[in-house]
């Protein structure tokens, strides 16, 4: 179902306007738009930013790892969804990976900034895409699975939009988040990349819980890059002044590249095995709707 941002009201999805006040969202950039005031405030990059940055994320052991671990997941734990959403979808790489995994299901892509969205729904036409903000989801039980990768620490109001989360999920569905962890690799890069905290695992349980779920499963993962992580982390506060190139953290040497996805992929061995690592750069963690 649809939840109207203006009176509340529940409405069939296959409607537009809001049958009890008339609210109908805003059409920006060819995107239906349920947060029109956000839609650019992420800046005005070039089309040629979002090319380059998909040829990056395509060879990037970082994403192409997380999209393993993704899929995985999607896999193992919620393998027969018929209707999945994406929060914060960006130029749709991970969807690209879910669309041809799982061809049967309906699947959503939404974000906040509309800037990477032309760029994504170029690349994946029978994908629904569209403009929202995550604090006010416009769905009431409406989506088998919701997946948010790498959002949640970018938001203030984390809890809040897990209650969204919830809402817009049917009973007994799932949700998906990976977030970046441990305060203690806190660094210039999470200010630059507007993050609002990094998470414990204990905090980000409670507040999974709090919003009414079970978690279902919950790992560390990127343990064995922290050595790596702490120093080149240690070493970026101390040129924290210097001009932050944003995109160097996706350009590194082929060799290390390969060496950091062939670690990740042992990672996930142990992962599919059923080991949760306690540590790590990053946390995944399955919860089910209760
Ligand atoms: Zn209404």
């Amino acid at each position: 179902m649809k939840r109207c941002l203006s009176c509340d009201a529940c409405y069939a999805s296959s409607i537009t306007n809001c049958p009890s006040c008339g609210f109908s969202p805003e059409l920006v950039d060819g995107f239906c738009a349920y947060a029109p005031e956000f839609a650019h405030s992420g800046g005005g990059f070039k089309a040629s930013y979002f090319s380059e940055l998909a040829r990056l994320e395509e060879a990037n052991f970082w994403f192409r790892s997380r999209n393993q671990l993704i899929l995985w997941a999607l896999e193992k734990y919620c393998r027969d969804f018929s209707s999945y959403l994406e929060i914060g979808c960006g130029t749709g790489y991970v969807l690209s990976g879910i669309s041809k995994l799982f061809p049967r299901s309906t699947i959503h892509g939404s974000e906040i900034f509309t800037g990477g969205l032309g760029f994504a729904v170029a690349r994946l036409p029978s994908i629904n895409f569209m403009q929202m903000d995550a604090r006010k989801i416009p769905f009431a039980e409406e989506f088998d699975v919701i997946g948010a990768f790498d959002v949640l620490e970018h938001i203030e109001e984390d809890s809040r939009v897990l209650a969204q989360v919830h809402q817009a999920l049917k009973p007994q569905g799932f949700m998906l988040l990976t977030v970046p962890q441990h305060m203690w690799l806190w660094s210039p890069i999470d200010e630059y990349a507007y993050h609002a905290r990094r998470y414990g695992a204990s905090d980000l349980h409670q507040k999974i819980e709090t919003a009414g779920f079970q978690i279902v499963r919950s790992t560390s993962f990127v343990t064995t890059l922290l050595p790596a992580m702490f120093i080149s982390r240690f070493f970026q506060k101390k040129v924290s002044d210097q001009k932050f190139d944003a995109s160097a953290e996706l350009k590194i040497s082929p060799w290390l590249n390969s060496l950091f996805l062939q670690l990740l992929r042992a990672e996930l061995l142990f992962i599919k095995k059923g080991f949760n690592f306690p540590v790590g750069g990053s946390r995944l963690v399955v919860a089910r709707k209760i």
